[in-house]
């Protein structure tokens, strides 16, 4: 039977937020521990992040050990996952680079997700060759650990599509040698983009609009009582909007029935809460402290674990040793069987020009 695999991962340009929380950690420890999987391998993007990041290598560097140990935090068990980083993996790159021939640059230009970040990186005018080349890198990335399962957030589903398409092209031209990857997108609706607590469409390290998992309890406080809601809602008797509000978002992405009982018992759940929004008479600072009350309820284990983690940096950096060596293994297997199918196994057996 084909064997069931995970490939993910995250750049480390920052610290982790509740955004990949939501969107993929918890989903990626939930699988973890289902059992259902044969080989899960988590990769920590630094030669990624270095695409759009080339001149400040201390920052992806720096942060690596930073998504480690948010990793950590969140509970995915290193028993059970191999955690990597990336640019120790070689093989990654060679792959990349046969598979660049596969691809044309119109294709890469209609990725949406491209298209998006290169406005926002104000890339428009000189984009690095690189950071163009990264969804075929991403591509590389899965099809080297043979990923049957990608667990990703929304923005990710353009890359996964051409993921799929270099691998329908390389099996066509080559023979069958790589396996074809299923996105796996989180099933709460609110988690699979969640928004900044400016409002803006995506919570993202660059954005600067970030809940981070290792934010102290009085960030968190200062920022969910800063955060975007609805503009026409100006007196508390205003009737408010629900649709695009953050605060509501956040709360359909982390609020348990039982928050409702501990903080908020005047309400059963958020369809209440809601619906007293939407009729009017509900303050903003009510429901920012709802919501205050959740977040810290389901950071506090996770900034503990971190916590405790920050304690053990040398075993984090034994953790990320070890996961990329299994890794490395992995990959240059991949890298063996599409060298072989390429015929560019030149030294293999016969000389074979
Ligand atoms: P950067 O701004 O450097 O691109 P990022 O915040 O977008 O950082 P990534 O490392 O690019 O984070 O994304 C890692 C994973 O987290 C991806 O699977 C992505 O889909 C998911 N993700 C990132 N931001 C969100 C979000 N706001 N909501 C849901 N999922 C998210
Ligand atoms: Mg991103």
């Amino acid at each position: 039977m084909k064997k069931k695999i995970i490939l993910t991962g995250d750049r480390p340009t920052g610290r982790l937020h509740v955004g990949h929380y939501v969107g993929s950690l918890k989903e990626r420890v939930r699988l973890q521990n289902s059992g259902e999987f044969d080989e899960i391998y988590i990769m920590i993007a630094d030669a990624q992040a270095l695409t759009d990041n080339a001149e400040h290598p201390e920052k992806v560097r720096q942060n690596i050990i930073q998504v480690a140990l948010d990793y950590l935090a969140c509970g995915l068990d290193p028993e059970k996952v191999h955690i990597f980083i990336q640019s120790m993996v070689p093989e990654l790159t060679e792959l990349t680079f046969y598979y660049m021939n596969l691809v044309t640059v119109s294709r890469v230009q209609r990725n949406p997700t491209v298209k998006a970040e290169i406005q926002q990186r104000n890339f428009e005018a000189s984009i690095p060759v690189g950071f163009f080349c990264y969804p075929i890198s991403q591509a590389s990335d899965i099809t080297a650990f043979k990923a049957t399962v990608v667990p990703v957030g929304e923005d990710q589903m353009p890359m996964l599509e051409q993921c799929r398409e270099i691998v329908d092209k390389f099996n066509s031209v080559y023979g069958e040698t790589l396996i074809k990857p299923e996105i796996m997108l989180p099933s709460n609706k609110a988690c699979l983009r969640l928004p900044g607590i400016d409002g803006k469409a995506k919570m993202s390290k660059s954005l600067g609009n970030c809940i981070y998992l290792s934010d102290t309890p009085e960030d968190i406080k200062k920022k969910v009582m800063s955060m975007y809601t609805d503009p026409t809602h100006i007196k508390v008797s205003d009737p408010g909007h629900v649709e695009g509000n953050a605060v509501f978002t956040y709360l359909d992405a982390f609020c348990k029935d039982e928050y409702f009982a501990e903080f908020l018992p005047e309400y059963a759940n958020l369809d209440e809460l809601k619906a007293h929004y939407e009729r009017g008479g509900l303050g903003d600072v009510k429901i920012k402290k709802f919501l205050l009350n959740v977040l810290l309820a389901e950071l506090g284990p996770i900034r503990e674990r971190r916590q405790m983690w920050e304690q053990r940096i040398p075993d984090v950096l034994n953790i990320l040793k070890e996961g990329t060596k299994v890794a490395q293994a992995k990959a240059a297997e991949t890298l063996h069987d599409v060298r072989s199918a390429m015929k560019i196994n030149y030294f293999d057996g016969d000389l074979i020009l």
